[in-house]
């Protein structure tokens, strides 16, 4: 039996040996208890069924008991999942598992936490325990996505049971910083190669914006019977990554990401002081769609001025996606006077939303049409500008050859696949502004939010203007300059330039987040509870 005061209930419960049989019963006044009853259920209980009440005493003021109880969960049921998981693990490779066979491996390992590391001191990749092994020589294989990243972190939720991940790539600019991504993985190998990929693609997006941070993902695996999206399901997963890069000490900071929302972060922040991009109200930096927008603008009249094209006054532009960056997008070109703008959306909603919003006033202007979700016909329109603004990916081997514009700037992610798309675009002389330069201002909007805010926050403005040497308009045509001295592409002209942006020191903190990593192996992170 214990008695313990509530602020002291999570670190009593964690440390509990016997969490399963625990019922807690709090004061019927205790708000924080009532108000994060299923957190801490599910904290005491773990992955296991959380009962649906807690039979509730007043206890002496300011204190409330634990103890234990018989039989509350059905070990027999528990048995019988241990034994499903691993007929799914046997003689499987580690990289083919899905991650949650992989969390159950973990589970029977008796794996809570585990890493794998680029160590500089002695140049070695380095895993937590044997069994993973594994994981060190995919990586050490792996000469596309894996570029000694510092730091790859996963846990299991305690209360979700969600394989939860922090990729850091480089930190010599800073604490590594990213969003968290929510996505269905079909095997490890694919996750841990998202993860390192995006890590990396955060650093050099950070890096040409100036910032002073290094790069970083995080990446939750969706559970089994898409159970995220039972909300309070959610808010464990979300409780579960808080405590989770706590316990990393500030090398990873998060921000969101694709499968997130606003509410989602603030149920992170409720564990952890390393996150941004949590509600306004909360001091957080709110929707980063308009600064995007904006960016995007940006990154379009630096290109033309590289190509003495003018100003936006008088061009056309087709945009892919009618979304909330898209339609921020249309809102600045016609500012600009634009002479014409076709917008394609594959969602009806969308394309009445931005028709509404701009018609009829701008409808000889402006041209909004439903098409198929793979109809990609609107990268092929005749114009001065393509703007995929709707998903990575869409500039390949089938649609370059297509293109009938001389630039293509958009806020997607990953619009180019491999180094032969950078390739074909150079060769059909077609400009193409680098995704993570002409967006960065997501990232850019909730990167400094500990630093607080002021009214048209110069922290933000001076992306948008050309005086600043890491402004938009000033590095999209420094990127295009180097891409035309050097004849290469504009990616690898930007990738130049980010990385070694990348490798400079944090004036203030050089090397904090390493010695952090350092210090997390050095004290057994991974045998932690
Ligand atoms: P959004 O979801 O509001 O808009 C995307 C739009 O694209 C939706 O209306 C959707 O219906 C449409 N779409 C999806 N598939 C399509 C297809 N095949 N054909 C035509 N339309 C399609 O997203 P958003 O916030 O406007 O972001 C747009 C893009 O920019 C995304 O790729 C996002 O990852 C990227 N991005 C956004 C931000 C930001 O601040 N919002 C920052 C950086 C990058």
């Amino acid at each position: 039996m214990a008695i313990c005061r509530s602020h002291h209930l999570y670190k009593y419960l964690r440390n509990a040996k016997y969490t399963s049989q625990l019922l807690i019963r709090p004061l019927k006044d205790d708000t924080f208890i009532q108000r994060n009853y299923r957190a801490i259920a599910s904290c005491v209980f773990q992955d296991k069924p959380i009962p649906k009440q807690i039979n509730c005493n007043v206890g002496k003021q300011g204190s409330f008991r634990c103890f234990s109880v018989s039989s509350i969960h059905d070990s027999e049921a528990s048995e019988e999942v241990k034994g499903k998981s691993s007929s799914k693990t046997k003689g499987k490779s580690l990289l083919e598992l899905q991650p949650n066979d992989f969390v159950d491996f973990l589970k029977e390992k008796g794996i809570h936490r585990c890493y794998i590391v680029y160590d500089k001191r002695d140049g070695q990749v380095k895993v937590s325990h044997p069994e993973l092994e594994e994981f060190a020589e995919f990586v050490k294989a792996d000469h596309i996505d894996y570029d000694q990243h510092e730091g790859v972190f996963m846990q299991v939720g305690r209360r979700s049971g969600c394989l939860l991940g922090a990729f850091v790539w480089r930190t010599n600019r800073g604490q590594a910083c990213g969003g968290i991504r929510l996505w269905d993985y079909p095997r490890m190998d694919k996750y841990l190669r998202d993860g390192l990929r995006l890590g990396q693609g955060m650093g050099v997006k950070s890096a040409l914006a100036g910032l002073w941070n290094g790069g970083g993902i995080g990446i939750v695996s969706e559970p089994r019977e898409r159970k995220h999206l039972l909300p309070d399901f959610r808010t464990l997963v979300f409780n579960d990554y808080g405590g989770f890069i706590t316990s990393l000490n500030g090398c990873y900071v998060a921000a969101e990401d694709v499968g997130l929302n606003v509410s989602d972060l603030d149920n992170v922040h409720m564990f952890t002081r390393y996150t941004t991009c949590i509600s306004e109200d909360k001091g957080g930096s709110g929707n980063p769609s308009v600064a995007t927008g904006k960016g995007v603008i940006c990154a379009m009249e630096g290109a033309l001025d590289f190509l003495e094209m003018g100003t936006l006054a008088g061009k056309s532009v087709a945009i892919q996606g009618a979304g909330n960056v898209s339609t921020v997008i249309v809102e600045g070109l016609l500012k600009k006077k634009v002479a014409s703008i076709y917008v394609t959306d594959c969602h009806m909603n969308r394309v009445e939303d931005m028709k509404h919003k701009f018609h009829p006033k701008h409808s000889k202007v402006l041209t909004v049409e439903k098409v198929p979700l793979d109809d990609t016909s609107v990268l092929a329109y005749p114009c001065d500008i393509v703007s995929p603004c709707a998903l990575g990916n869409v500039l390949n081997k089938y649609t370059i050859p297509t293109i009938n514009a001389r630039i293509v700037c958009g806020a997607a992610n990953n619009q180019l696949g491999s180094p032969a798309d950078n390739q074909l675009m150079k060769d059909r002389d077609i400009t193409y502004i680098v995704d993570y330069l002409a967006n960065r201002m997501g990232i850019v909007n909730c990167a400094n939010e500990n630093y607080g805010r002021l009214p048209d926050d110069p922290a933000i403005g001076r992306h948008f203007g050309r005086e600043w040497e890491n402004s938009i308009f000033v590095m999209t045509k420094r990127i295009l300059q180097k891409a035309a001295d050097d004849n290469i592409t504009a990616v690898e002209a930007a990738n130049s330039i980010a990385d070694k942006l990348s490798r400079e020191l944090h004036p203030i903190w050089p090397n904090r987040s390493q010695q952090i990593i350092h210090a997390l192996i050095d004290n057994e992170w991974h045998l932690q509870h």
